[in-house]
Order: C-alpha cells, then sequence, then structure tokens
C-alpha cells in the first residue's frame, strides 16, 4: 500500500537525522543551512506548480483557498501551543562541564523533550498532506512524501541535539525520534480516509497541503536556514525550487 509506504519512509527519515546525529555530531552550518533551503525549495515548487493547480482541477477556487488557509491556520495554531523546532547550529544547549567531569543539561533534556513533542504532533498534518496527494494520484504522494521527508532530516537532527546534551542515550533518542516519525504515517491513513469521502475533499485537501507546507517553509525553514549561513541557504533553495519545477513539470 503505497500510502503506508511512502508515508512510513518520510517520517522514518527523521529518524534518520538521529542517526546522522550520532554518526557525525551536529553537522556544520554552511551544510545545515543548505539542507534546509533546499528542503524548502522543493516544498515550495511542490506546493505551487503542483499542488495547488491540481487542487483547483479537482474543486473550486473557493474549496480551494479555505483549503490553503485551513493547512495554514492548522500550523499556525500548532505553533501557538507547542515550540518551534530549532534547527540551528547554535540553538542547541552544550552539557554543562565541571572540570573534566561531564554532568548533563536538565535544562537541555526539558528543551529536547518540547521539541520532541512539536514534531511529532507537527508530523500529523504533514502526514494528512501525504495522504491528500495520494488521493489525487500516486505521483503527486509521491513528491510531497519527498519533500516532507527531505525536510524530516534536519527535523531530526534538532531533536537529537539537545536530547544527547541532556545525557539520553543515542538508542533512546532514535527512539522517540522513530516514534516522532510514525506520526507521519499515521496523518497519511487519516488523511485518505478523510479526503476520500469526497473528490471536492480531495482538491480541498491537496491545497491543506499546499498551506501547510509553504507555512512551514516560511516559518521554519528560511529563517533558520537564513540564520546559520544566508548564501548557501538560498542558493539551495533556488536549486531545490528549480529542482522540484523540473521533476514536477
Ligand atoms: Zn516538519
Amino acid at each position: 500500500m503505497d500510502a503506508v509506504y511512502y508515508s512510513f519512509l518520510a517520517g522514518f527519515a527523521t529518524a534518520v537525522g538521529a542517526l546522522i546525529f550520532g554518526l557525525i555530531g551536529h553537522p556544520g552550518r554552511r551544510m545545515l543551512s543548505g539542507s534546509l533551503g533546499f528542503a524548502g525549495g522543493v516544498m515550495l515548487a511542490i506546493s505551487v506548480f503542483d499542488l495547488m493547480p491540481e487542487a483547483l482541477d479537482l474543486g473550486t477556487m473557493f474549496s480551494v483557498v479555505v483549503g490553503f488557509l485551513l493547512g495554514v491556520g492548522v500550523l499556525f495554531a500548532l505553533d501557538q501551543l507547542v515550540p518551534h523546532a530549532h534547527a540551528g547550529a547554535d540553538d542547541q544547549p552544550k552539557p554543562e562541564r565541571t572540570d573534566n567531569v561531564p554532568t548533563f543539561n536538565s535544562r537541555a533534556l526539558q528543551t529536547g523533550y518540547l521539541i520532541f513533542l512539536g514534531i511529532a504532533i507537527h508530523n500529523l498534518p504533514e502526514g494528512l498532506a501525504i495522504g491528500a496527494g495520494l488521493e489525487a494520484s500516486p505521483e503527486l504522494g509521491l513528491y510531497i512524501a519527498v519533500a516532507i521527508g527531505l525536510h524530516n532530516i534536519p527535523e531530526g537532527i534538532a531533536v537529537a541535539g539537545p536530547l544527547r546534551a541532556g545525557g539520553l542515550s543515542l538508542g533512546k533518542i532514535f527512539g522517540l525520534t522513530l516514534l516522532a516519525g510514525m506520526m507521519t504515517p499515521l496523518g497519511a491513513l487519516i488523511g485518505l480516509f478523510l479526503f476520500g469521502l469526497s473528490p471536492v475533499l480531495v482538491g480541498g485537501g491537496l491545497a491543506f497541503a499546499a498551506g501547510a507546507m509553504v507555512y512551514i517553509v516560511i516559518d521554519e525553514l528560511i529563517p533558520q536556514m537564513a540564520e546559520l549561513h544566508q548564501l548557501v541557504g538560498t542558493s539551495a533553495l533556488l536549486v531545490g525550487l528549480l529542482l522540484g519545477f523540473v521533476l514536477g513539470g
């Protein structure tokens, strides 16, 4: 079943971020900025060039506008309820050290759990987006899953950093990011059911996906990317945008 497969892989990318963190530690500013920018560019291209026109084909302008605003609104509301995910290299609290004895930072652990919660909850509407895409066509579902999977990798790194600084073992961190990632297939299944009820809902669902992804790019990916390394981030975003257009065309 495509829905389970695609959305599982997209969600699993969160745990891949934790694995990368475990293997190489925190990536450099350029690397992180480039991956955030690239993922953002691909997400923007798919939202604007693919999802919105497809949504209009299936529904009405009214259903598209309402769907888009709902996608933006749900992510905005989640932002108010749970803290943002910060992938910034300098945002990670470091373990406190006294002499040569490392003691772990309990504040970092708390931050890590909050970011974990934020990522886990916001993975649900991202799964919904994949479900809406799959309901329209397998290709669209795949594009959305790839775009979401790409940006889940730096998100996984953002969860892993503070949890590690807080003293959690890499195994536990992997388990937690996997748990957060599995909210994506759960959301996809809910989306498939919900948007499968009527074709107009599928159109609205695609616009919802577009609104949610554009919001994440503007609110999270671009500011973090610019803070880390403006030039690398902007270049990667433009490459991602163009590549997303070419692949979708
Ligand atoms: Zn996300």
